[in-house]
């Protein structure tokens, strides 16, 4: 058995599929918005003290002191083993992945405030 995944591709998964998606649509965990909070609950727990970080795509849970990646989520709510739920995420239905919306948006930021080119004067 030597199917292994390479850092890049793991990487991708923890970082390109948006941690608050994955929660709502991919593993259908109960979310709400609480306090203007995404808060989920916990697959370890069981409560609602959790909230995720975009900046990060972590998804933290305050009472079991832990920070959960796209690929711990899958293996805590399926009970999977990580092969599996790389693969889980791999073929994700409606997977998203959340580089071009950022690309477009740092696109965006970068054209303003920007001090016009010279050729354009
Ligand atoms: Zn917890």
């Amino acid at each position: 058995m030597k199917k292994r995944f390479s850092s890049r591709e793991l990487f991708e998964l923890r970082n390109d599929i948006p941690v608050d998606m994955l929660i709502k649509d991919g593993l259908q965990i109960p979310s709400k918005i609480s306090d203007g909070v995404f808060r989920f609950l916990c697959p370890i727990c069981n409560e609602f003290q959790t909230s995720v970080n975009p900046a990060t795509n972590l998804a933290r849970c305050f009472r079991c002191e832990r920070n959960f990646n796209t690929i711990d989520l899958v293996m805590s709510v399926r009970r999977s083993g990580f092969k599996e739920s790389v693969l889980f995420l791999k073929h994700m239905p409606g997977k998203v992945s959340k580089q071009n919306s950022r690309q477009a948006l740092n696109a965006l930021a970068a054209g303003i405030g920007q001090p016009i080119p010279q050729g354009l004067k």
